[in-house]
């Protein structure tokens, strides 16, 4: 008897064994939302692709859309099954110790994150670019596009927005009245009504876009994407300015294999591609390589309120220039706190309850001390993806933010008739919001990567995730993932043109 994973993904050895044949058109490593969206761009083009993921094949869409969604119980354990600690430390403490304790976590799955997360896709604003070598305008098509694949749906998106009743519009009037400006959540799940033969596609979910862009194929063919699941791509090799080869490994094999392609793409989270390109060496290339690396400063808090609402309600206070964080706002609930292995709490909320859950996001620092380090610890990932640490600190400007983010809170719960009950700083790391690692320059030699994530100096390798990114808006960063990965898609295509 087969499993389901047979008829979705490809062996390793299919790839490598007698006529094999010469390798794909591109070979991504993960499949996340930066992979996939990768992969069906090259793929739509008539490129030959191949995704090695390090995790197994576990779930065909986003576990909210699952009848899982339900089942309190049972979710954690699909986390568990594809979960895996990560360490991210304060420099003085690991300088002294040497020590790098798995605090945080990250998954490795088909699919990646995107089978877990919590569906807020706000935009970054135009300021949030002033760092970066391109404009919000440059930018906006990749949005206009992504917001389309990902079916969005919110105040600008073409979808209506998901909770759209008179308590929502209250919610936001109480905040708009108390001059605190406040709009819908934008939201990765499908709004469009049921009609003509069109069902909603629910959360978006890299997994599922895969299997229904109906581009998976068992073999290398052109026009077509090879999945191959438990397998991790342990590092790259290099001559001559050309990346050579990819040498990779099942998750229980004891032997490497060395795979080719005309390019090669990093796709496996900003810290993991950052990991791959440090266990590549490539920090011999650019010094860049592995630094600037931040993730969000991440405030949460409780509030209750003095008066039940009627409805269910997702409300997003938007960052400005002078305050930049954003807030998401969801409830009503009896009581509960934030957790990672139930990000879609906001589905399963109670009109009887009156705690409200508040999530502030700030931009984070991308100092150049802020690094991936390669240690000696295995780590508890699949087939030594463990063995980093993320080591990296607070500035004054993040410990400003994080002043403002915890003192705006109260104002926000007068404003909506609650008191604030309790409030938390998570610790660096904590909101799986990271970026770095690989920085883009407009120039060559100024940055690891260009405007498109080619890596300036290995013309035939890109990086399709926000490893690129030189720094971090207040949005979270799944939409802006998928719009660059559209972009580096567009760049890449160029240059295998
Ligand atoms: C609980 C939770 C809630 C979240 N909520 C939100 C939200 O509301 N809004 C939002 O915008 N973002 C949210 N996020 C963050 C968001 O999910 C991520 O930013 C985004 O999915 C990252 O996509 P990615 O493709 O870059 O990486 P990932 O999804 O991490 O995918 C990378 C894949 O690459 C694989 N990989 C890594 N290294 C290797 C290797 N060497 N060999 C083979 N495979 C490898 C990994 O196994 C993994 O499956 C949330 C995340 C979590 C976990």
């Amino acid at each position: 008897m087969k499993s389901l994973s047979s008829i979705v993904t490809t062996d390793l050895a299919s790839l490598t064994g007698a006529g094999a044949g010469s390798g794909p058109d591109v070979l991504i490593v993960g499949s996340g939302t930066a992979g996939v969206t990768s992969a069906i761009e090259f793929a739509r083009n008539g490129l030959s692709v191949v995704i090695l993921e390090a995790g197994p094949f576990v779930l065909p869409m986003h576990v909210g859309s699952s009848p899982f969604r339900s089942r309190g119980d049972l979710t954690p354990q699909i986390h568990d099954l594809v979960r895996h600690r990560t360490s991210w430390v304060e420099r003085a403490p690991f300088e002294t110790s040497g020590e790098a304790p798995l605090n945080n976590d990250s998954w490795s799955v088909v699919g990646g994150r995107t089978l877990f997360w919590g569906g807020c896709t706000p935009r970054f604003t135009e300021w949030d670019f002033d760092d970066w070598p391109l404009t919000l305008q440059d930018f906006a098509p990749y949005y206009d596009r992504a917001e389309d694949l990902m079916h969005v749906s919110g105040p600008r998106a073409k979808r209506p927005p998901f909770f759209r009743g008179e308590g929502q519009q209250e919610f936001l009037d109480r905040l708009i009245a108390a001059g605190i400006d406040a709009e819908h959540a934008s939201l990765a799940v499908d709004t469009q009504a049921v009609q003509n033969g069109y069902m909603s596609r629910s959360f978006d979910c890299s997994a599922s876009r895969l299997i229904r862009s109906g581009l998976l194929t068992r073999a290398v063919t052109p026009g077509g994407i090879a999945l191959v699941e438990n397998t991790v791509a342990e590092r790259v090799e290099h001559a001559d300015g050309q990346v050579t080869g990819l040498i990779a490994r099942g998750v229980d094999a004891s032997e490497t294999v060395r795979l080719t392609a005309r390019h090669y793409t990093f796709a496996c989270g900003a810290i993991q591609s950052t990991r791959l390109a440090l266990a590549s060496g490539l920090k011999d290339l650019h010094p860049d390589v592995g630094t600037h690396v931040a993730d969000h400063q991440f405030v949460q808090g409780l509030l209750k309120l003095h008066e039940p609402l009627k409805e269910p309600i997702y409300a997003f206070i938007p960052p400005t220039r002078e305050r930049p964080y954003h807030i998401q706002i969801q409830g009503p609930f009896t009581e509960t706190w934030y957790t990672p292995y139930h990000a879609t709490v906001w589905l399963d909320c109670d009109v009887k309850g009156t705690y409200l859950l508040a999530y502030c996001f700030g931009v984070g620092e991308p100092s150049a001390s802020n690094e991936v380090r390669i240690t000696d610890g295995p780590g508890t990932a699949p087939g030594g993806m463990g063995g980093y640490t993320v080591i990296a600190d607070r500035t004054d400007h993040d410990h400003r933010i994080l002043e403002e983010m915890t003192g705006f809170l109260p104002e926000v719960a007068k404003a909506v008739g609650a008191d604030l009950v309790r409030s938390k700083v998570n610790p660096l790391g904590a909101a799986l919001h990271e970026i770095g690692g690989l920085r883009m320059s407009a120039q060559e030699g100024d940055g690891v990567t260009d405007t498109h994530g080619r890596f300036w100096q290995l013309g035939n390798l890109s990086v399709a995730d926000s490893a690129a990114w030189p720094s971090q808006g207040s949005a979270n960063s799944y939409l802006t993932i998928t719009a660059w990965s559209l972009r580096h898609a567009e760049g890449v295509l160029a240059r295998l043109a």
